[in-house]
């Protein structure tokens, strides 16, 4: 080893593990408290617009195309107009069944064209859309309302042992406290996701007939959109009042509500 002289190591004390999904946050504190609590007419609200958006950019695309599609075949324009229109269709009709759904309080569609379906890819291209307007987690917080509430309908029951709590690392103590009496009070197993792929992987190996979900509405929407079409989850997000990844509470009701509406 060479005598010269050594590099400092510098250690940066945090205190915090911040999760991906708020790399790009500033430090400063979240606005109302990290409390996002939104109605669910505000995702139908910012869906529909994130639809129109999408079907905007797919017509204006197929306008500046169609002169050049003209010169393949004469018919190939209005075949492509027409599969526009019939597509939009569909998804006026789909979104307005889902709309009704959701205030009716009865499921309209079958499960895999609602909620473990065609909803989460909708959840999830509306909340990009949303994040370009800095609307990013009062949308998704309404979004996971409408998901709950669409999933709640099923009436699914589950054994207690079959039922999995997957809790993120950053609840409060007092928190913790109040989740693991919980689940202790229903007999099911909880574990603390440290990562998504780390929930993934405990889902694939201990195979749980159902999931109650933790997390704050950023994490739970990914969360939801890789696994909620492979089993049943009911999703409960966090109120972060010292910002994120630290010191979380949740409404610890609703909890038991969604662990009942699984176990009993
Ligand atoms: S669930 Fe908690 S730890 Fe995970 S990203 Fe959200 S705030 Fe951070």
């Amino acid at each position: 080893m060479p005598d010269g002289p050594r590099a400092h190591l510098i250690h940066i004390d945090v205190d915090r593990r911040l999760g991906h999904e708020w790399d790009e946050w500033d430090g400063r504190p979240l606005p109302n408290q990290g409390n996002y609590d939104s109605a669910p007419v505000l995702f139908f609200v910012w869906s529909a617009m994130t639809i129109l958006v999408g079907l905007a950019l797919v017509a204006l695309g197929l306008y500046l195309l169609t002169p050049r599609l003209g010169g393949l075949h004469p018919a190939a324009p209005s075949w492509l107009w027409t599969a526009v229109l019939v597509t939009a269709s569909i998804l006026l009709v789909w979104w307005s069944l889902l709309f009704l759904s959701h205030e009716l309080g009865r499921p309209l569609l079958p499960e895999r064209l609602a909620e473990r379906g065609p909803f989460l890819r909708l959840m999830r291209s509306t909340s990009i859309v949303a994040s370009r307007f800095g609307r990013r987690d009062w949308v998704e917080n309404a979004a996971v309302k409408v998901y709950n509430r669409l999933a709640v309908m099923r009436g699914r029951k589950v054994e207690q042992g079959e039922l999995l709590l997957l809790i993120p690392r950053c609840l409060s103590k007092v928190t913790l406290d109040g989740v693991l009496g919980i689940a202790g009070k229903y007999g099911v197993p909880v574990f603390v996701a440290t990562r998504g792929q780390l929930a993934r992987r405990v889902i694939r190996e201990r195979r749980p007939r159902a999931v109650v979900a933790v997390a704050c509405e950023r994490d739970m929407v990914s969360g939801l959109y890789d696994v909620a079409g492979k089993i049943p989850v009911l999703g409960l997000t966090m109120t972060l009042p010292s910002g994120p990844c630290k010191d979380a509470s949740v409404d610890l009701g609703q909890l038991e509500q969604w662990v009942q509406a699984y176990v009993v």
